[in-house]
């Protein structure tokens, strides 16, 4: 994928409800601004990068880019599980990430235990992987100490909610 690393950021939206909280994996999810921003080449499926809410710190991150219902599975939606323990939700706030590699294509799975042990293995994979040096170097980008820290200050300059930086330009 060519496109990798792929650097964006926008609001956290409410999501379609899915209960991913219930199941202790919360996604954080993108308005459709950044997800019409997203390269041809970047497909749907589960990548790992990092992410940073406002001007937090920089975390390991794994997200789903898939098929979104709203739009009866025509559009993409991104959805994205920052591998941390926050104490409060933080819709509202602007989620700031970088997509680093791809680990699997979408699929259904038989069963809620399938699905989660899934994502925990997607979680492993990331945690491991994020810590070759040439991925530890992107925790460390520009991209993240220069993060707006409100919606507004991001829509002052770029008319909508969100804005994207292509391998780091
Ligand atoms: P929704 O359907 O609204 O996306 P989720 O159950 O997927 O609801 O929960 C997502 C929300 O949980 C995020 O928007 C964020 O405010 C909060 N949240 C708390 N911890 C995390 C985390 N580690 N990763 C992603 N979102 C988190
Ligand atoms: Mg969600």
């Amino acid at each position: 994928m060519k496109s990798l690393p792929y650097f964006c950021r926008g609001e956290v939206i409410r999501g379609f409800g899915r209960g991913s909280k219930e199941l202790g994996i919360p996604t954080a999810n993108f308005p459709d601004s950044v997800v019409d921003n997203l390269p041809a080449d970047i497909g749907t499926g589960i990548y790992y990068g990092w992410a940073c809410v406002g001007n937090g710190d920089v975390y390991k991150m794994v997200m789903s880019i898939g098929w979104n219902p709203y739009y009866k599975n025509t559009k993409k939606s991104m959805e994205t599980h920052v591998i941390h323990t926050f104490k409060e939700d933080f819709y509202g706030e602007i989620l700031s990430v970088v997509l680093v590699g791809y680990i699997r294509p979408e699929r259904s799975y038989n069963s809620l235990e399938a699905l989660i042990a899934a994502i925990n293995s997607d979680i492993e994979e990331a945690k491991v992987t994020l810590e070759l040096p040439e991925h530890l170097k992107l925790r460390d980008d520009n991209f993240f100490t220069s993060a707006p820290s409100s919606s507004s200050a991001l829509s002052s300059n770029t008319a909508s909610t969100s804005q994207t930086i292509i391998n780091g330009h």
